[in-house]
């Protein structure tokens, strides 16, 4: 795996935005949510699993994942999260592996949106990122995207963990609270940031 740095932030906080420049500077992103996608597709790898465990009454007519049906599953049985996430999360790892193995240097971004809640990435991840705006900003971002009420949002909010908590672990922080112009600029620094540290540590791996 070439140097990776995990990118995480809050809900609406801009990472799939910000993800979106980095792949214009060419560097890779290795996206954990698409590939929770990907695994629950009709011909995911994880399917076989999940129907065994659950039922196809949890799955679409094209034999994907019914995330509706899960939701409720989930919310109705307190050990269903933990049973997906026991069969989802070893593969969405060796994926991030798979895939971390065949990118390109200088790094890869690895974007995790529950990187520091899980924990699951610290000993995979040489530096964090994390993207940062005010928590009104993240309500009305997410509420023009999705549709979702403000008091979905803000329960969705209260699982992850706080603003403080996030920053506190980051390594280095975007601001995401101005205009998209800015926002070029910023991860332009970063990035040039990353390429210095990146290369710094593959030559101090080879000498
Ligand atoms: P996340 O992936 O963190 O949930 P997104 O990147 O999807 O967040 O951003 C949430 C919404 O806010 C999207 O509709 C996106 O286009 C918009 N957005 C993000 N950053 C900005 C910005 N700096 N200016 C304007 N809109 C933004």
């Amino acid at each position: 795996m070439p140097y990776a740095v995990g990118l995480t932030g809050g809900i609406g906080s801009g990472k799939s935005t910000i993800a979106e420049l980095f792949k214009k500077l060419d560097i890779t992103v290795i996206d954990t949510d698409a590939i929770a996608h990907e695994l629950t597709a009709p011909t995911g790898a994880a399917m076989v699993s999940i129907r065994a465990r659950f039922g196809s009454e949890i799955l679409n007519v094209d034999g994907g994942l019914n995330r509706a049906a899960m939701r409720q599953r989930v919310f109705a049985d307190l050990n269903a999260k933990q049973t997906l996430e026991k069969i989802l999360h070893p593969l969405i790892r060796l994926e991030v592996d798979a895939r971390g193995r065949t990118s390109p240097g200088p790094y890869v971004l690895l974007a995790i949106p529950l990187l520091i809640e899980t924990g699951a990435y610290n000993d995979r991840v040489n530096r964090v990122v994390v993207v940062d705006c005010s928590e009104a900003l993240q309500i009305s971002r997410t509420a023009t995207r999705s549709g979702l009420s403000d008091g979905e949002i803000k329960a969705i909010m209260a699982a992850q963990v706080s603003r403080a908590e996030r920053l506190r672990h980051a390594d280095d922080i975007i601001v995401n609270e101005s205009g998209l112009d800015s926002l070029v600029s910023a991860v332009a620094v970063i990035d040039h940031r990353l390429r210095t540290l990146a290369n710094s540590n593959n030559h101090g791996k080879r000498d």
